[in-house]
């Protein structure tokens, strides 16, 4: 099960772009208060089902136990047996009746199981999670001296197919629930055996796409799990309407957003949704979003060599934001093998950075060290899927 990462120099780099990526977010919070009365009213989430288990509220679950027939008290023992003690059946709950356990013991609690783990030199352990349906998914945890960090998986898969994407390339298959994406951080947790501090949505999917579990996990990543909210990123690439309606829920997030493109024509080469989602309309709901929720948006763009990467982009880029409370973050290209796109050099990227701060645009980025250039999102996952089908 276990493999060396020197072994593997591809899942050294996709390690490092999830890195890069992480630390983009954790340097672009920048919380400002906002006015409590510009707040509308947020809106419902649909109801997850329980079971399975995790991700529910210490309310749902005393309601559940309360169903079964037991005294409320029951659902407290529950959940601290849930998320502090990561229990995975319910057969092996000591302080319940035995015979009650027994019954519960093919009650889905809602983990997955270690399919694949892959430790870096550096401490970084990446994870392939099999989830109760057979299908894989990729988590990352980051571990500095002062965090753990997260990068959490929102989809199998992702039907976005950006084309720098290795995800994308592989398609989608469908959205995660709200126990498999808290299941993550706990394996993370479980695993370090250290409490995890940071979550960034920048796994495989599109977090937008699958608002109701991401929040719904947000929620029980906060409360039941104690992560607070301003260290969770979400990162898309920008559905309309979305970014407008996820504000309404005030939470105190950070949103980053891919932007990879200085004007729509660009864009639209890069990432095929774009298509139907003017670069005008999507930067108004992120000026929306930095309105309603006073939180500055960090905006990723990925440096693709000859193509995006002029200082008349970074020009074009800068006009684009003149202004807004953002924070650029440029992510040199780590090259996948479906297509052609190059790496730009340090000068080229020293330049994009320089024209951006000259028009008074926040900007940070992330260097590599080292890469192979054979890897990107979700290969470690097509690869060892691939091996073991
Ligand atoms: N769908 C979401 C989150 C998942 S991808 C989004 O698009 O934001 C997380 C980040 O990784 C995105 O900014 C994405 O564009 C970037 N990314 C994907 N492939 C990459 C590559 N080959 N090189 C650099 N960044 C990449």
């Amino acid at each position: 099960m276990r493999q060396k990462w020197r072994d593997r120099p591809h899942v050294k780099m996709e390690i490092f772009i999830l890195l890069e990526l992480l630390m983009s977010a954790v340097d672009s919070v920048n919380p400002v208060q906002s006015a409590e009365s510009d707040r509308p009213t947020p809106p419902q989430l649909a109801i997850a089902p329980v079971p399975p288990l995790l991700g529910a509220s210490l309310a749902e679950l005393t309601e559940w136990v309360k169903q079964q027939q037991q005294p409320a008290y029951r659902g407290k023992q529950l959940y601290q047996w849930l998320y502090q003690q990561g229990g995975r059946s319910l057969a092996d709950i000591s302080v319940f009746p035995k015979q009650w356990r027994a019954d519960l013991a093919n009650v889905p609690v809602g983990r997955s199981t270690l399919h694949f783990r892959s430790e870096a030199p550096d401490g970084t352990v990446k994870f392939l999670l099999r989830l109760a349906d057979g299908q894989i998914i990729e988590t990352v945890g980051i571990p500095t001296d002062k965090r753990l960090t997260v990068c959490v998986s929102s989809q199998v898969g992702c039907p976005m197919a950006c084309d720098f994407c290795a995800t994308g390339k592989g398609g989608f298959t469908r959205n995660l629930e709200r126990h498999e994406i808290v299941d993550q951080v706990l394996t993370v947790q479980e695993d370090f055996q250290r409490r995890v501090s940071n979550i960034v949505f920048m796994g495989m999917g599109e977090p937008l796409l699958n608002t109701d579990n991401v929040l719904a996990s947000v929620r029980s990543l906060n409360e039941d799990v104690g992560i607070g909210q301003r260290s969770i990123t979400l990162s898309t690439v920008g559905i309309p309407g979305h970014i407008r309606r996820l504000a309404q829920h005030q939470l105190q997030v950070t949103l980053a957003v891919s932007l990879h493109a200085s004007n729509q024509t660009l864009r639209e080469q890069l990432i095929p949704s774009a298509h139907r989602y003017p670069l005008t309309a999507l930067l108004e709901e992120c000026r929306e979003y930095v309105q309603i929720t006073g939180r500055r948006v960090t905006f990723e763009y990925i440096l693709l060599g000859g193509l995006n990467d002029r200082p008349e982009h970074a020009n074009e880029l800068a006009e684009h934001l003149r202004g807004f409370q953002s924070h650029v973050n440029l992510i040199p290209y780590n090259p996948i093998q479906e297509v052609d796109y190059q790496r730009p050099d340090t000068r080229r990227i020293q330049s994009f950075v320089e024209a951006l701060k000259a028009k008074h645009v926040a900007v940070s980025v992330r260097q590599s060290r080292g890469l192979a250039a054979d890897a990107a999102c979700g290969q470690l996952r097509a690869s060892k899927v691939g091996a073991i089908a």
